[in-house]
C-alpha cells in the first residue's frame, strides 16, 4: 500500500507517492498563477487549485491499482483565507499570505496592547499575512461581503470539503489564522471580536493526525482514487518543516535559504517572543516550532545578478553555466567580510527580526576600492547574518544544539561555509528538498498506523552532509555581527522616513 501528500503552495500543488518506507514511488507538481490584480493583493483561484491536485494525483498515480493507494495526507502554505457562502461555494479568491491589503490594518493593531495581547494568545506574529487582520480588513472595507459568509476558511480546508463533503481544520493551520487559542486549542473570543468573526463560522478543529474515511463519489470519480481513501488532515507547510529534515528533537533548529527564508527550532511547549517577533506553531502533541519568516532571502541574490552583474550573467549563459556559480565564484575571490562591506539585505521590507514593511536595503562601508567581487560576497553575507538575528532570538525559547539547512542556497559550497562560519556551529543539509511533503506522509503513515512514532522518519530522510565551522572565519564574522546588528538598531527608526521618499 502506498501513501501520497498533497502539498497546497503559493504557486504550485505537489503530491508525492511513498511506499511505507518514505521511498519516493512518483512525483507531480503542476503550477497555478498568484493574481496581482493591484500593487497589495496576492490572490490564487480556488479552482485552479482543485484542478491542480487532480492532475498531481492522476500523475503519481498513472500505472498503480487505485487500490494501492490507502490514503492521501496534506500540508499547506499558511495564512490564506477564503469567504463561502451558505452553500460552501467561494465568495472571495484564495487570499494569501503575500497579499498586503489589510496593512495599515496591522500597523493599527500592532501600535496597541491587544496587539500584543493576541499573540501571545495565538503565537501568530500580528502582520497583515495573518488572516486575523485580513477579516478586520474585510470588516471595514467589505462588511457586506464578511456578512454573506457563512463559513471562514483557508486553502487547505476548501480542498479537503472538495474531496470528502467535510469541513474541518487541523489545529496547525488554524494555530497560524490568529484566531486560534494556543492554550486552550480553541478559537480565542478576543480575536473573533476583532475579526469580526463568530465560531459558527469557522470549522471543527481537529488534530494534524486526523482521518476522514472516505471521498465523496465525485470526488473519488475526478481524483480517479477509490471512494475508501482515506484523506489525513496533515498540517502547514511551516509546521512540517522541521519533521521533514529531521530536526523534530528539542533544541534542533532548521533553516531555510530559498527564494525567501526561515529559521524555525522545535520546542515541547509554547514560547512567546517578548516583542511579538517570533511564530509559534503547532505540529503535534509536545511538538511546537518557533521561529521567523524572513522576506529577505536568495531572491535578494537573484536581484544581484539580475540587476547588477548583468554583463556576467550573460556571458555565464552564453558558457552554458549558471550565472548564481559565476557571481559565488567571483564572491569567493574576496576575503571574509568582504574588506569591511556591510549588506543589510531588506530590499523587500521585514518580517522577522524586524517586522517593518518600510525596512529598505543599505550597503555601508563603500570605498573607491570597493569591487563587485565585494558587493556579490556581502549580499552573501549579509543575507545570513540577518537570518542569525532572527536564530539568536529563537535561542531564548529552546537552546539550539543543532542546525539542519535546505533551499537553493546549498547548490553554493560558498554560501554554505559562509553559512557555517557564521553561525559559529556545524550544519547538517539533507540531499533531499522535498522535506515537507515526506512530513506530510510521515504524519499519514503514523495515522494510520503503520509507524509508531513521528521519528521514523530519520529512517526516510537519506543522505546527509555535515560541513564545520572555520573557527577564524567565525570570530571575523562574530566582530562584523556586532557592528551589522548596532547599524540594524541604528537604521530602524529611520526607515519609514527613507521609505517616504519613494511613494
Ligand atoms: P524556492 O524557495 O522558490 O523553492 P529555491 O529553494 O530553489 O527556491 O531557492 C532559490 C534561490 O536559491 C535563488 O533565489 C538563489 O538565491 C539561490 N540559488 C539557486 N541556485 C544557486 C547557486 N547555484 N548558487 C547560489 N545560490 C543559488
Amino acid at each position: 500500500m502506498k501513501i501520497s501528500n498533497i502539498f497546497l503552495g503559493t504557486t504550485s500543488t505537489k503530491s508525492v507517492l511513498y511506499d511505507h518506507q518514505g521511498h519516493v514511488i512518483a512525483s507531480a507538481n503542476v503550477g497555478y498563477p498568484l493574481y496581482h490584480d493591484t500593487v497589495t493583493t496576492a490572490e490564487e483561484d480556488p479552482q485552479e487549485i482543485w484542478q491542480a491536485v487532480q492532475a498531481t494525483i492522476h500523475q503519481v498515480s498513472a500505472g498503480i491499482a487505485t487500490d494501492e493507494i490507502e490514503g492521501v495526507a496534506f500540508s499547506s502554505a499558511m495564512h490564506s483565507l477564503i469567504l463561502l457562502d451558505a452553500n460552501k461555494q467561494p465568495l472571495t479568491r484564495v487570499i494569501t499570505w503575500a497579499d498586503n491589503r489589510a496593512a495599515a490594518d496591522a500597523a493599527t493593531l500592532k501600535a496597541q496592547p491587544l496587539g500584543q495581547q493576541l499573540y501571545e494568545m495565538t503565537g501568530t506574529p500580528i502582520h497583515p499575512m495573518s488572516p486575523l487582520v485580513k477579516l478586520h480588513w474585510f470588516a471595514n472595507q467589505q462588511p457586506d461581503l464578511l456578512n454573506q459568509a457563512r463559513y471562514v476558511v483557508g486553502i487547505k480546508e476548501y480542498i479537503i470539503y472538495l474531496m470528502t463533503g467535510q469541513l474541518q481544520m487541523d489545529y496547525s493551520m488554524a494555530n497560524a489564522t490568529g484566531l486560534f487559542n494556543l492554550y486552550n486549542f480553541d478559537w480565542e473570543p478576543a480575536a473573533l471580536d476583532y475579526a469580526q468573526v463568530t465560531r459558527a463560522q469557522l470549522p471543527p478543529l481537529v488534530d494534524t493526525d486526523a482521518v476522514i474515511n472516505g471521498l465523496t463519489p465525485t470526488a473519488a470519480g475526478e481524483l480517479g482514487l477509490r471512494l475508501a481513501t482515506k484523506v489525513i488532515m496533515g498540517a502547514s507547510d511551516g509546521a512540517l518543516s522541521n519533521l521533514g529534515v529531521g530536526a523534530d528533537e528539542p533544541g534542533v533548529a532548521a533553516i531555510t535559504i530559498g527564494t525567501s527564508g526561515a529559521v524555525r527550532v522545535m520546542t515541547k511547549q509554547p514560547y512567546l517572543d517578548p516583542e511579538g517577533r517570533l511564530f509559534c506553531y503547532y505540529v503535534a502533541p509536545h511538538h511546537w516550532i518557533v521561529g521567523g519568516p524572513i522576506n529577505n532571502g536568495g531572491q535578494v541574490f537573484r536581484w544581484v545578478r539580475d540587476e547588477l552583474f548583468v554583463t556576467e550573467s550573460q556571458v555565464a549563459r552564453d558558457h552554458q553555466q549558471d550565472p548564481y556559480d559565476q557571481l559565488t565564484a567571483l564572491a569567493a575571490t574576496v576575503p571574509v567580510g568582504a574588506h569591511g562591506l556591510l549588506f543589510h539585505p531588506y530590499l523587500s521590507g521585514e518580517r522577522a527580526p524586524l517586522w517593518n514593511a518600510d525596512a529598505r536595503g543599505s550597503l555601508l562601508g563603500v570605498t573607491t576600492t570597493t569591487t563587485k567581487a565585494d558587493i556579490a560576497r556581502a549580499v552573501l553575507e549579509g543575507i545570513v547574518m540577518n537570518l542569525n538575528t532572527v536564530l539568536q532570538l529563537t535561542t531564548a525559547a529552546e537552546p539550539v544544539h543543532a542546525i539542519r539547512a535546505t533551499g537553493g542556497f546549498a547548490r553554493s559550497s560558498l554560501w554554505r561555509q559562509i553559512l557555517t562560519d557564521v553561525l559559529g556551529q556545524p550544519i547538517t543539509i539533507p540531499s533531499s528538498f522535498e522535506s515537507s511533503c515526506l512530513a506530510a506522509a510521515v504524519i499519514g503513515l503514523k495515522a494510520l498506523g503503520h509507524i509508531d512514532d513521528l521519528n521514523a522518519i530519520h529512517a526516510m530522510i537519506g543522505d546527509t552532509e555535515t560541513y564545520e565551522p572555520n573557527a577564524a572565519n567565525h570570530q571575523m564574522y562574530h566582530q562584523h555581527q556586532v557592528v551589522f546588528d548596532h547599524v540594524t538598531a541604528q537604521l530602524a527608526p529611520l526607515y519609514h522616513e527613507i521609505a517616504t521618499l519613494n511613494r
